[in-house]
């Protein structure tokens, strides 16, 4: 969408295949659902915090029905503006799945449109691993249309969408256990937020659990019986797989135009999302580079710029911020301590960890977790990472300062709001050994 709105804005004529809804994952089964539901889930806490205010609330009664039906209602009205958006920019819109017949042509519906250039942005769809019982498992894309919440969830997986949707069942009342087989979450990140997001979702109620595998799944009358490759057998009502995604490439007929792919089926590109093929390009997940719904609209505008502006934009790729919408809350930029001294070899780390000024009138143990990572030759913050409230709304203002290669010293020379959570990244003084 971006591609094609940006790229008609330079003056290209543009035609737009798409054979289900406008706005694909992150609209309809991604981030906007996933947002929506994680602000229901935070609620309940909420209101427990509320009592320790002087407010009495009774007791909250949840009712997923409603939630369900006021998301379904947000979705397809931002369906309908996004469909409107393309129109207003002149884009032509094919309703159909399209398929690519050689290097300048596509086909739709039977149709043959010929193009001087071929986007392909097809996304990625969830894996659930071929194992006995599959069947009775769900991935995200089901979890966003459920007619009624279950007692008990098992989700499976170590991933961002894993805990997400742990936190988010838990949240709403489900006795849930998420189980990652590795023994660290969120592989790839900055080893302490692993680890310490474990510790906090834990302490919330999340049944965390490490080590084996779903091997087989039992559908009994009223349950699923969950037997693990280590050995124990779990009874749950629902089964999420958050395992992972694979590029939308299947049946596409790239392979058979020239285009390579990778072994996982993402197409492969090269800094300007080239692929092997002159005139066809590809983007966002289909490549499985960053797989997140900004850098896919990022590169969908330096694709727009090189081809229909005469500027080559190479992608770029370094200090993208993200967070984790689980509970609490966890968001990074740039380099995990441990892949910074890989790049840098001396680093300096500054850490902290405390109790959030709005949970002191509560019993709630939950802290809040920040790290610095520091080059130690030029003093450039190189990684920052956060677990606590809003730390989405917080690191993506850290990320300016990362992306600018700010330095230490000016983190301290910038005057902190008090009293915040966020005031600490300018306040860290002692490294940590
Ligand atoms: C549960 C979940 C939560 C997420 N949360 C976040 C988040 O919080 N923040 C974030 O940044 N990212 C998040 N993501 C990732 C984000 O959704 C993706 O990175 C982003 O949607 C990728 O955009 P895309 O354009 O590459 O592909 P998509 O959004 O998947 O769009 C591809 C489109 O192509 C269409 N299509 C596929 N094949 C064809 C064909 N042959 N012909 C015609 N049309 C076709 C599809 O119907 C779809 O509309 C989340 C993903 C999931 C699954």
């Amino acid at each position: 969408m971006r591609a094609s709105r940006v790229s008609a804005a330079y003056g290209a004529k543009v035609a737009i295949a798409e054979d289900h809804l406008f706005g694909g994952t992150c609209v309809n089964v991604g981030c906007i659902p996933k947002k929506l539901f994680s602000y229901a889930a935070h609620w309940r806490e909420e209101f427990e915090i509320a009592q320790a205010y002087g407010w009495s609330t009774g007791e909250p009664q949840f009712h997923w029905p409603t939630l369900l039906a006021n998301k379904d209602k947000e979705i397809a009205r931002l369906n309908a503006v996004y469909e409107r958006l393309l129109s207003a920019a002149g884009v032509e819109i094919i309703r159909g799945r399209a398929t690519v017949v050689d290097p300048h042509t596509v086909e739709v519906n039977g149709r043959r449109y010929r193009t001087r250039h071929i986007l392909i942005a097809t996304g990625s769809w969830p894996v659930i691993p071929p194992i006995d019982g599959r069947e009775h498992a769900i991935s995200s894309n089901e979890a966003f249309h459920l007619q009624k919440l279950p007692e008990r969830a098992l989700v499976v997986g170590g991933g961002y969408i894993a805990l997400e949707f742990a936190s988010i069942f838990h949240g709403l009342g489900v006795k849930t256990t998420l189980s990652y087989r590795g023994q660290r979450l969120l592989r790839g990140f900055d080893a302490d937020l692993g680890e310490r997001i474990a510790e906090e979702m834990t302490h919330k109620g999340v049944n965390v659990h490490f080590g084996g595998e779903p091997g087989k799944i039992i559908k009994h009358a009223d349950s699923l019986e969950v037997c693990y490759t280590d050995g124990p057998h779990q009874a749950t009502e629902l089964v999420l797989f958050a395992t992972g995604r694979k590029p939308n490439t299947a049946k596409l007929g790239l392979e058979r135009v020239g285009v390579q792919l990778a072994p996982d089926g993402a197409v492969v590109v090269d800094r300007y999302s080239r692929s092997t093929v002159e005139s066809i390009h590809a983007i966002g997940d289909v490549t499985n580079r960053i797989n997140l719904t900004p850098v896919a609209t990022a590169e969908a505008m330096w694709l727009a710029r090189t081809l229909f502006r005469g500027e080559p934009t190479p992608v770029d790729h370094e200090n993208v911020p993200t967070a984790v919408f689980a509970n609490p809350h966890l968001a990074t930029v740039g380099l995990s301590e441990e892949k910074a001294r890989e790049r840098y070899g001396a680093i300096d780390i500054y850490k902290t960890y405390f109790r959030p000024l709005k949970l002191t009138l509560t019993e709630k143990k939950e802290r809040v977790f920040m790290k610095l990572v520091v080059d130690q030759k030029t003093q450039r913050v190189v990684g920052a990472h956060m677990i606590g409230p809003d730390a989405g709304e917080i690191v993506q203002g850290i990320a300016i300062a990362v992306k600018a290669g700010a330095t230490k010293a000016q983190f301290d020379a910038t005057i902190g709001i008090h009293p915040t959570i966020a005031e600490e990244f300018v306040t860290m003084r002692e490294k940590a050994l």
